[in-house]
């Protein structure tokens, strides 16, 4: 905010001006030249104001997420005409059933004398840490064991599937299955009574998507090595992405049915990437295995739970159910699908959740044989039904105190994503480039040019580039001759830029592309004023430089010695005026021997603001008392300017 007067203030909020000066001597704002507010000093106590007068008149009026215009007017006791009207004087058209943003809205509200305010944003927050916070909080006593989580990762053609159907196999054998299993997206298989979950989706880019996204699913990763390929690039791949997520690697050398193999040659080439195994004297387990033949596929399940058992994994089986999603869709007949895995606590049917933006009540649960369960403990995979949407793999779903919570979570969530969406689609635009870049998000204005003559074309793209600075690159995209066509939008639209065409008018159907891929497109008839503009924007753009503005000069006519404070000096302001914040230098003969700041500012025994010429003060300063009779103090402000291009 800028500099505005008390008089514009007090006419904005209907007060006299002594009443508001009142009010911002007692707010203890500082005021420039007793008539203005500035900068921070002015929003501080724009916001202070408000505040009182909420406070005063109750006039507030809190809203949800939503805001529709009927609502809106409703709430103020107002028709949805005068609501509407209001809108379109502030330049927004809207329909009763429409809804607004919220900063239309408060607007909307000011102007009928009400402050809007975001009902549950805060509650919504703090059920959301409330609700998230229940994961961190296990209690030793409340552990049990728990089955560990396998992903089996390895270069292409490895044999990572067929080791997955080959587990899946045993459990076959065991028994237990019977008919088709339905694939989702993780099974479990039983050796010697004791459970085994693997995620179904193999290689580590699953793996590390899952990281990315700040969900830790897998307590072991198989990797598998092909005895007759030895170490390629995707192993080591995968190798580094289970070290880099501290997950415990047992090695499955496959195909040793083949001719050729040779797992000798494996653990060599294992050793050279940091994975001594154990008969070479190491720690990690390696086992032989023939996905294909169905060798060994159980001994390399026993080794999976021994490491688990080393590991001690464990969860507390009695809490909201916590977990990751694995994977999801949307299915035709049953809506969106999400397989889950439970990490914590027990998902039951009919419990409220939320998983990532998606919210709704568990309507029912299949597990991994397509069998429909009740409940699912710690280290279970389920499919669930009744989802508001569909949420994304690695997404973490939480259950919630009731559907209210997870309803409001998950619309907040869904509102955040909006604005990241809005943020990250929103094109340039010359007006807006001011914005973008002080905000750091825009280093590079990228420019389309389109002319009558090549030779303007040229001129402009070099004058234009030209304006390059530190901070800002202009870069032609492309330049051509003849009308802005919609492949010119495209191109600009693709590659965020915006268009300048001399001469030059777009031709019929482009500027709706234009509109609808919101590229901006500025025609202009002479190059001049085209650079005008650029440079005006990007004046915007560029850092603030700042000033020392000199507000006065002050000579020390007396020093005192005061034990606790230091020395202070009995002054008679020459030129100027200074304030209690402004910085000084300290001259004596014409040098400069000392630069800091004011310790205190006093009109005899009192503290002021400012003196001004003519007047005596008293001075002190911060960390400095090497000071005499006849050294003048310069003081000083410092302002930012908005810098411009010459
Ligand atoms: P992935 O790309 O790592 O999932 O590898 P696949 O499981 O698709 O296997 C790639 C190829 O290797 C397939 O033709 C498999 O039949 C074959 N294969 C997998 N395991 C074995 C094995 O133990 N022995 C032999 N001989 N072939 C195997």
């Amino acid at each position: 905010m800028s500099k505005t007067s008390i008089k514009h203030i007090s006419e904005d909020y209907n007060l006299s001006e002594k009443e508001l000066l009142k009010k911002i001597e007692s707010f203890g704002i500082e005021m420039v030249d007793n008539k203005h507010l500035e900068g921070e000093n002015l929003q501080l106590f724009i916001e202070m104001l408000n505040e009182e007068i909420r406070e005063e008149k109750g006039n507030v009026i809190e809203v949800d997420n939503k805001i529709t215009v009927q609502d809106l007017a409703e709430s103020m006791g107002k028709s949805a005409s005068e609501v509407i009207m209001k809108l379109m004087k502030m330049g927004t058209m809207a329909t009763i059933n429409q809804e607004i943003s919220f900063d239309i809205a408060s607007l909307v509200c000011a102007e009928f004398g009400f402050t809007l305010m975001r009902n549950d944003s805060s509650e919504v927050e703090e059920l959301e840490i409330e609700a998230l916070m229940d994961i961190e909080e296990d209690d030793e006593k409340d552990l049990v064991p728990r089955p560990p989580v396998v992903t089996v990762m390895g270069h292409v053609d490895h044999g990572k599937t067929s080791l997955l159907d080959a587990i899946r196999d045993t459990d076959v054998i065991s028994g237990e299955a019977g008919g088709i299993t339905q694939h989702i997206g993780a099974s479990e298989v039983k050796i010697n009574g004791q459970k085994i979950v693997f995620l179904d989706t193999p290689g580590h880019e699953a793996f590390t998507s899952m990281r990315a996204r700040g969900a830790q699913v897998t307590d072991i990763a198989i990797l598998v090595v092909a005895a007759d390929d030895g170490i390629m690039p995707q192993t080591v791949e995968a190798i580094n992405h289970a070290k880099a997520a501290n997950v415990p690697i047992i090695i499955a050398i496959n195909k040793i049915d083949k001719q050729g193999a040779n797992p000798d040659k494996v653990k060599q080439e294992l050793s050279e990437h940091g994975l001594l195994v154990e008969d070479w004297g190491g720690d990690v387990i390696s086992v032989e295995v023939s996905a294909k033949k169905r060798i060994n596929i159980e001994g390399l399940l026993e080794m999976v739970l021994l490491v688990a058992e080393v590991e001690e994994l464990k969860a507390n089986p009695n809490k909201r159910a916590v977990g990751t999603v694995i994977e999801a869709e949307l299915d035709k007949g049953r809506g969106p699908v999400a397989t889950v895995l439970v990490q914590g606590g027990t998902l039951r049917v009919g419990d409220p959740i939320v998983a990532g933006v998606a919210s709704g009540k568990v309507r029912a649960m299949i597990n991994y044989k397509g069998k429909r369960v009740k409940q699912a403990g710690p280290s279970t995979a389920v499919e669930i039904l009744g989802l508001s949407e569909v949420p994304f793999g690695g997404d973490q779903f939480v259950e919630v105190p009731n559907d209210k919570t997870a309803r409001l979570i998950a619309e907040k969530r869904q509102a955040l994503q909006r604005e990241e969406m809005l943020k990250a689609s929103s094109k340039i635009s010359l007006d807006a480039l001011f914005a973008q870049m002080s905000e750091g998000k825009v280093k590079d204005l990228n420019i389309v040019i389109k002319a009558d003559v090549q030779g303007s074309v040229q001129a402009v793209k070099q004058s234009l580039e030209k304006l390059s600075n530190d901070e800002v690159q202009i870069k032609v995209i492309h330049g051509g001759v003849g009308a802005i066509t919609e492949s010119d939008v495209l191109l600009a639209s693709a590659s965020n830029a915006i268009i300048i065409g001399f001469n030059v008018r777009p031709v019929s159907g482009s500027e709706q592309v234009a509109e609808k891929e919101s590229v901006d497109i500025r025609t202009y008839t002479i190059i001049y004023k085209a650079i005008e503009d650029i440079k005006a924007a990007m004046s915007g753009m560029l850092d603030p430089e700042y000033v020392d503005e000199d507000t006065g000069k002050v000579e020390i006519r007396e020093t005192y010695k005061i034990s606790g404070v230091g020395t202070v000096a009995g002054c008679y302001v020459l030129s100027g005026k200074i304030m209690r914040s402004c910085k000084v230098r300290i001259v004596r003969d014409g040098i400069i021997i000392h630069e800091g700041e004011l310790a205190a500012l006093k009109r005899f025994k009192d503290d002021v603001k400012e003196v001004a010429q003519g007047f005596e003060c008293g001075l002190s300063f911060v960390n400095y008392n090497d000071i005499k009779v006849g050294d003048i103090v310069e003081a000083y402000i410092v302002k930012a300017v908005e810098r411009t291009i010459e």
